[in-house]
């Protein structure tokens, strides 16, 4: 019945039957999900989350880049990673359970710090970045190059019982995460000394995933120009309209 039928297999349909099955997605959007190449930035507790619900909604291919090793006191939070994998890369790690969960999807581990180049030249050959790192080099880093090259980030945050969440499309009157960064600070996007609790990062990296969803199958509003801010002690969800820095140091100069 479908023109989709070449693309996805029959098992593929039945795996992918209740996503189908949601009007907005359908074969088409299935179809974009499998086309999909999707770059993935820190395997930690965001990358984990968001990566394996990407991986199971069948996105054709994941990209995982991560310099880090697994170790004892990242298995609270980083779901992909077990007692047997202290001391492997993160991102090896990480495949081997991704692979386990969909066997149809391609997946790539990097491991280690990109330079400028080489990160510019997955950027390029990739659809949609996902920033789950904490660290604000990287961060910085795929905001230059993101904004170079026009490919929209999805960017997410966690510590302590909180998250925040925002989607930057880099288009001309489109905010940047420097731009972020001067109305929220940039100490507020890094977890590492103030503790997290497992589900709240969790939440997070599952909400990066939606996104990444839904800028590939071009459906709904994607989080462009708003932050999306989770408190978990009161689980609430509040959004702030996030505007563009008339004076940004990245963005305004290059749309000028
Ligand atoms: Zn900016």
């Amino acid at each position: 019945m479908s023109p989709s039928k070449d693309l996805l297999s029959e098992s593929e349909i039945l795996r992918y039957n209740r996503q189908i099955s949601i009007k907005a997605i359908d074969f088409e959007g299935q179809e974009a999900l499998k086309l999909a190449k999707v770059l993935i930035i820190g395997m930690g507790g965001l990358g984990c989350a968001a990566s394996q619900y990407l991986a199971v909604a069948g996105v054709g291919e994941l990209t995982l880049v991560d310099f880090d090793i697994v170790e004892l006191s990242n298995l609270q939070r980083q779901v992909l990673h077990q007692d047997a994998d202290i001391g492997r890369a993160k991102v090896h790690s990480a495949k081997d359970s991704l692979l386990l969960t969909n066997p149809h999807i391609k997946i790539n581990a990097i491991h280690g710090l990109l330079s400028d180049d080489s990160l510019l030249e997955q950027i390029e050959r990739h659809d949609i970045i996902v920033d789950c790192t904490d660290n604000l080099t990287v961060r910085q880093q795929l905001n230059q190059l993101c904004l170079k090259t026009k490919k929209p980030l999805v960017s997410a945050a966690a510590i302590r019982m909180e998250g925040l969440i925002t989607v930057f499309d880099y288009q001309a009157e489109s905010p940047c995460y420097q731009c972020f960064s001067q109305l929220f600070g940039e100490q507020q996007l890094t977890c590492v000394e103030s503790g997290i609790l497992a589900p709240v990062i969790g939440v997070m990296g599952s909400l990066q995933a939606v996104e990444t969803i839904k800028l590939i199958c071009k459906i709904g509003q994607p989080l462009i120009g708003r932050v999306l801010m989770f408190d978990a002690m009161t689980l609430e969800m509040r959004q702030m309209k996030l505007n563009k820095i008339d004076k940004c140091s990245i963005c305004s100069k290059s749309n000028s």
